[in-house]
Formats: C-alpha cells, structure tokens, sequence
C-alpha cells in the first residue's frame, strides 16, 4: 500500500488501484477532532462518541477527494453476508440498510464504511465500472461473503473473476487473532477446506489468518490480481482503531471508495 497526507489525514491506498479511474483510502486515526480513546479520526457513533464529531471526521475525509457527504452510501454493519447494489446516496435521514457488502457503478456514489480490526476488502472491477466494498470479520468470512460478492457481480453484471482487482486491507492480523472454541468448531465446519492453511495452533493456542482466509476465497472464486496490505490493526493501535485491543470504546476507521 502507498501511504497519503492531505490536510493532517493520512490515509493508505492500493497500488493496484488507479487514481486516475478512482477515488479510495483506508483512513488512520490521524486527523480528525474527537477526543480520548476516540482520537482522533472516529467515524462511528456506536462507541459513544458525540454525532456532531463524527460527522465532522467524515466530512474532512470527503473533503480530501472533494465529494460532499450527500454523496455517501453507508449501511449498518452486521457480520452477516448481505449485499447490496445502489445507483444512488443514502438520502439525508434515511434508515441504514443492513448489509456487509455495498456495490455501485455511479459517479454520483461515495461508499464508505468503518472497521476496527475486521478486513475491509475492496473490490473492482475495471472494464463493468463496478466498485465496493466488504465488511468480513470472522462471521463475514466463514460466511464467505467474499465469494458471495464475487458471485454477485458475476451475476448481475456479467464480470469476469479474473478482471477483478481486489485489496484486502488493514485490520487484526494472525498474530493477534487468537481464537477460542466456537470460532474453531466454525471454522472447521464453514471453511473445512481451508482449515489447515487458516487456523494455526502455537503452544496450544489457536490464530485465524483473517487476511489469508480472504484472499484463498477470492482465489477460489477466480480473482488473480490480489493486493494484502499485511498491516496489522492491533499491533500499531498509534495509527488504527483496534477492538480487541482499546475495546469497548474503540473508535473506527474510515474506508472511502468512489468512481471518479
Ligand atoms: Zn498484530
């Protein structure tokens, strides 16, 4: 990934995504106004921070690819493996949709959605003009809400898997992700075929390859060009919002991603 600055914000992009074609960033904490365990970039509201903060967050990131806020298209995050298509923002007031995966083709549309430790995976598809962005923590993942993405496109729009260019960014990496018994029994039962190349035992205690996870997924569904970001949320909690780390008053982190 390539690390920016625009005005004390810094935000990473993929290599393999074109700025002349796109808008994108994975947002740091770096930037914004909240304050305490919030500091300071926090888009959301759910941890306790006040709404006037966060909306102020996300303006300074809209801001940096000169897009109002009108243009955003976000939904509620649930760790469940819905999808949804939208040629249009999310008007001004209107509910969230739930949803772990958003897509667009319009100009018009600024998706967004916030992390902090879940895998925020972006996808595009260069010659559809196809876009989004998906929400896979471990839920999302044993879900396979990547391969159901995929699919999605495929079969609504007609791409083809090996068109696609997928980034698969910052969040807990294996290091930190030790799992206990229900996570295991789950991935052993929803990912049976991956279960030796995602789950590792070290001295008896077991770490899910959320990142590896992902990117076998996508590879079994026919993606090819795959960028890992490889950085890991808990270990620079400096930069990201960690919840296994801060815990229950972790902020989260922004990532934007628009046609241009
Ligand atoms: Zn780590």
């Amino acid at each position: 990934m390539v690390t920016n600055e625009s005005n004390k914000l810094k935000y990473y992009t993929f290599e393999n995504f074109s700025p002349d074609k796109l808008n994108h960033g994975i947002f740091t904490r770096h930037g914004g106004i909240s304050p305490d365990s919030f500091s300071s970039l926090n888009v959301g509201e759910s941890a306790g921070d006040t709404r006037e903060n966060v909306l102020e967050n996300r303006k300074r990131i809209f801001k940096t690819f000169d897009r109002p806020l009108s243009s955003i298209y976000d939904v509620w995050q649930i760790h469940s493996d819905e999808i949804v298509y939208t040629n249009n923002p999310r008007p001004s007031g209107a509910k969230h949709i739930k949803a772990d995966a958003i897509l667009t083709d319009s100009k018009k549309v600024s998706l967004f959605m916030q992390f902090a430790d879940c895998v925020p995976i972006l996808v595009y598809d260069p010659h559809k003009i196809l876009i989004g962005i998906i929400h896979a923590g471990w839920q999302g993942t044993i879900t396979r809400i990547v391969q159901k993405t995929i699919q999605f496109m495929q079969e609504n729009f007609q791409c083809k898997p090996e068109d696609i260019i997928a980034g698969i960014g910052p969040s807990i990496g294996p290091d930190h992700y030790e799992v206990g018994k229900n996570v295991i029994i789950e991935i052993e039962d929803k990912l049976s075929e991956l279960t030796a190349e995602v789950l590792s035992n070290i001295n008896g205690k077991f770490y899910f390859d959320l990142w590896k996870a992902n990117r076998l997924l996508l590879e079994k569904s026919g993606v090819v060009k795959i960028e890992t970001a490889e950085i890991c949320t808990a270990c620079n909690i400096q930069d990201w919002y960690s919840y296994r780390c801060e815990g229950q008053k972790s902020g989260r982190f922004g990532v934007f991603f628009g046609l241009k």
